[in-house]
């Protein structure tokens, strides 16, 4: 009969206490794209009640005007429910696209010659249109082409009369306008498109709270969409997408100047050898904490529930490492924009992470991820980890945190404390903002309360949901965001 005190403490982590009262806020955030799976008034609905914090709406698919409704008809229903969950607009940006075939596909042969032309020409089994015109100047010898997200290969032997030719390496069907990755070539294209100039201005009309950029390369061309959201007075966050090589060369900035940063896994694992793409997401995940910015894990996260009520394990195994790295939020892409189990994949996604959190919090005593090495040693930074240790050693209940712009929430959310956040804001803008964040649990508040006020509503508000009771600690944060270090205070409160 073993029954000594380790085998008790290993059936505590596996018979997991998920309704735990320290665990009744899931602190990893759901982002779901909206598409035509997702879009009626009773998925949305359903997706908003099973705890979808982050709509996302694609402007890589579908009509602007049909998003616009998309946008709309989400605000209506998460005010009907009470429920604040926050958009984020996804631009196209620049990818590059094959033209049209004859009959609509070709199948290119293993080892044969193609060339690729930017005339607008129907294509064929030697011959494949490039919507992009500059292709034939910026691509060079030896440069690598991958067609229909990896699953084709062309390596580049030559250039002649406008055109390129090029040696399949890895043949397959084409069909029409599939895209075209470059990862050796240096491109001249614009970070923002025509149409994302467009797709912008429907954004900022439809109040969204975030735009993400596709295929940022370096930190100007988030610097250019925040110029362009500046001169149309919209004050929106902009998340950068990682999925290119040369994105990762200029990281530091990138991250600096981006409000937010998505790993865009599917790009970058075609871009990239997708045996890389772990330990990219992982860095990634970690250099975002170091500065205190929100990070999305994207794509594929439970690609087989498209078409399956379940997923694989390896995805659910998926979905909690990039949560055990400590990733802001995770992603739902096909899963609810276009396939069968949209709600289910949802449900799917919360449960995989609230077991994961419950498994990390109970074995590693509130210790929700490994601190980060690099961590910066302001006076800022300084209190914020003091929260994070205090939240663990009193284990409270909740960390109040008053803010008008949401910074201090993002700075003490960025050291991944024990205990949510119970973040008191009078904007609604800013309060939808926070949704993207690790742990937050942000709430309205009429007027700017007074001290004992706030506690006095942050206790209430956890007694209510029954999740503290007189005896239990709860901390309180003051001024964290000013640059004075004597405004900064941390108040310790026990539930008398
Ligand atoms: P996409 O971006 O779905 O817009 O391509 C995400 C990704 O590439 O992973
Ligand atoms: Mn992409």
């Amino acid at each position: 009969m073993k029954n000594d005190k380790g085998s008790l403490d290993d059936k505590k982590y596996f018979d997991l206490g998920l309704k735990h009262k320290y665990l009744y806020f899931r602190r990893t955030k759901i982002v779901a794209t909206i598409g035509p799976s997702s879009s009626s008034p009773e998925t949305l609905k359903q997706l908003i009640l099973k705890g979808l914090n982050v709509a996302r709406i694609n402007f890589s698919h579908g009509r602007p005007e049909d998003h616009l409704r998309t946008i709309q008809s989400i605000r209506k229903i998460s005010a009907q429910l009470g429920m604040p969950v926050a958009i984020l607009g996804d631009l196209c940006g620049p990818k590059i696209r094959v033209g049209r075939f004859q009959n609509d596909a070709v199948l290119l042969k293993d080892k044969t010659l193609v060339t690729i032309t930017v005339d607008p020409v129907l294509g064929h089994e030697t011959l494949i249109p490039c919507q992009y015109k500059k292709l034939v100047t910026e691509v060079k010898l030896n440069d690598h082409i991958l067609l229909d997200d990896g699953n084709l290969e062309l390596l580049v032997v030559g250039k002649a009369r406008g055109m390129v030719q090029a040696r399949v390496s890895r043949g397959g069907v084409l069909r029409n306008n599939k895209g075209m990755n470059l990862p050796d070539t240096k491109l001249n294209i614009p970070a923002l498109t025509a149409k994302d100039r467009k797709d912008v201005v429907f954004c900022i009309q439809g109040g969204v709270d975030y735009i993400a950029l596709s295929f940022v390369r370096q930190a100007g061309d988030i610097l250019e969409l925040k110029k362009l959201l500046r001169r149309r007075k919209a004050d929106i966050g902009v998340i950068a997408k990682i999925e290119k090589p040369e994105a990762l060369e200029n990281i530091q900035a990138i991250i600096a100047a981006a409000d937010g940063i998505m790993i865009a896994r599917g790009d970058l694992g075609v871009e990239l050898p997708a045996k890389k793409v772990p330990f990219v997401q992982d860095k990634l995940i970690e250099t975002c904490i170091e500065h205190r910015k929100p990070v999305i894990v994207a794509t594929q996260m439970l690609e087989s529930m498209i078409e399956h009520s379940r997923p694989t394990r390896a995805e659910v195994t998926d979905v909690s490492a990039a949560c055990l790295s400590g990733a802001d939020a995770v992603m739902l892409s096909g899963e609810t924009a276009s396939g069968k189990y949209p709600v289910e994949a949802l449900e799917t996604m919360d449960a995989i992470l609230r077991e994961t959190e419950s498994y990390r919090f109970f074995a590693r005593a509130g210790m929700f991820r490994d601190p980060v090495p690099n961590r910066r040693s302001g006076v800022q930074d300084a209190v914020s980890s003091a929260i994070a240790q205090l939240s663990r050693d009193l284990m409270v209940h909740c960390i109040v945190v008053v803010t008008r712009s949401g910074h201090t929430a993002q700075v003490i959310s960025a050291d991944r404390p024990a205990a949510p956040l119970i973040v008191l804001i009078q904007s609604e803008q800013v309060l939808r903002r926070l949704q993207l964040l690790w742990g937050t649990v942000p709430l309205l508040v009429s007027s700017r309360l007074a001290v004992d006020k706030r506690i006095a509503f942050a206790e209430a508000y956890m007694k209510g949901l029954n999740l503290a009771h007189s005896g239990d600690y709860l901390l309180m944060v003051r001024g964290i965001g000013d640059k004075k270090a004597d405004t900064q205070s941390i108040v310790i409160h026990q539930i008398s």
